[in-house]
């Protein structure tokens, strides 16, 4: 069915003088995600946005669900600033709610445009004895309503009875970009979405080392960008080949510093890749004191060797919380595939927990030809990955 969403934000709210930018770029991201579903118009007043769409709302309103910035979205009803409209479209938005099952309600009024003469509790009460009048089986219940039928008088009256939650965060964008080192393991998704979520947009780069690891690894992180790209629309995502660097490392590096030299391999190839896309940061999924890798003097000896602030978006989360986290976005199930990435493929068998940087930094010297590092960037492979998904969401009323 064609209808109006009312869709609230959260946070933009409070961005003082740049706050009309954070708005435009969200109603942006808003366009692309309602690609398809016949937006006939956008509109915004303080803290709402309202669009109309010519096809199904509730497909729309799914697909509001994964745009930053917004916290909830709901199909919703409008009509006059009359009294008697105001009845007509609430007994309309209530017909839906009876026609699901639902048996009790409350009208909860809030009334920005105070030139409206009645107050909320008047509206409330006057409303409120219509629909009993209407709908004669239905019953009011104030403290514990299976429908709380929501009035909003402002330019024009809307009424809503159900909602989705929205993702929150800020439109993504607005925070400029960063590189993204994406495993296939479970944390680095998450990082990059919790990344996304503060409006930074995201360029992933995989480290791939064929035949160490198998193209059903490479496959994964492609599909845990599929996934990311729901929120995004589309994702660039760069896959490194890196056999030949760590081949060299694994040759002439000492085993217990393996995993260190490996990651600031990484860490050079990502800043070189953030200096093409212009991006002004990286992320990765490290956790402190997750393996002996993400003890604070590995994170210091990996994050040395670049000058680009690291966000490590999951630095104090405990791995059940990352897990429950994978789950809710959709990429946990893709993560626990059992295709081994690059750095359980040669792990130290007494991996150093607190390297000492001048010993890594001496190891390192003349290990890695530089032209290795150019080779793997040439041979970059580069895809855009499309939002391929369908709507999901359950309705909260
Ligand atoms: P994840 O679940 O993200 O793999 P993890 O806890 O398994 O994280 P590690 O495997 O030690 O941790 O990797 C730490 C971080 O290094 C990852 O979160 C990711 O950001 C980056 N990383 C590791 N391997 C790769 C790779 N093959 N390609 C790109 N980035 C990687
Ligand atoms: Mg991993």
């Amino acid at each position: 069915m064609p209808g109006l969403i009312l869709a609230r934000y959260g946070e933009i709210g409070l961005k003082g003088k740049n706050r009309w930018l954070f708005e435009e770029k969200l109603i942006e991201r808003m366009r692309a995600a309602l690609a398809g579903c016949g937006v006939e118009g956008i509109e915004r007043e303080y803290g709402r946005i309202y669009v109309r769409v010519s096809e199904d709302v509730e497909k729309a309103c799914r697909r509001l669900t994964r745009v930053f910035g917004l916290v909830a979205v709901s199909p919703a009803v409008s009509a006059d600033l009359d009294l008697e409209a105001i009845k007509a479209a609430a007994a309309a938005a209530l017909a839906e709610a009876r026609a699901e099952g639902h048996t009790t309600f409350k009208v909860d009024t809030r009334r920005p445009n105070k030139s409206f003469p009645l107050t909320s509790p008047e509206v409330n009460r006057a409303l409120g004895t219509h629909l009993l009048r209407t709908f004669p089986d239905l019953k009011v219940d104030v403290h514990n309503p299976a429908v709380k039928l929501e009035v909003e008088l402002r330019e024009r009256a809307y009424i809503y009875w159900r909602s989705l939650p929205g993702p929150g965060g800020l439109p993504l964008g607005v925070s400029g970009r960063a590189v993204l080192l994406l495993s296939g393991g479970i944390d680095s998704p998450v990082a990059g979405w919790m990344a996304m979520k503060r409006g930074v947009e995201i360029i992933p780069v995989y480290f791939h080392s064929f035949p160490f690891t198998s193209d059903r690894a490479k496959e994964k992180v492609v599909d845990l960008c599929r996934v990311l790209a729901r929120y995004a629309g589309r994702i660039k995502l760069y896959v490194i080949p890196f056999t030949d660097i760590q081949k060299a490392l694994h040759q002439g590096g000492p085993d217990e510093l393996q995993t260190i030299l490996l990651r600031r391999m990484m860490m050079r190839i990502a800043r070189r890749i953030a200096e093409r896309e212009g991006a002004v940061a990286l992320i990765t999924g490290e956790s402190v004191g997750q393996v002996a890798s993400q003890t604070l003097p590995s994170l210091a000896a990996t994050g040395a060797v670049v000058d680009l602030p690291i966000l490590r978006p999951l630095i104090a989360l405990d791995k059940e919380e990352i897990i429950a986290r994978a789950k809710s976005i959709g990429t946990f199930e893709i993560s626990i595939r059992p295709y081994a990435d690059c750095c359980t493929v040669f792990v130290p068998r007494h991996p150093e927990t607190r390297p000492d940087l001048d010993r890594v930094a001496r190891v390192e010297a003349g290990l890695v030809d530089p032209a290795l590092i150019d080779a793997a960037l040439e041979r970059a492979e580069i895809s855009e990955i499309e939002d391929e998904s369908t709507e999901e969401g359950s309705w909260e009323a």
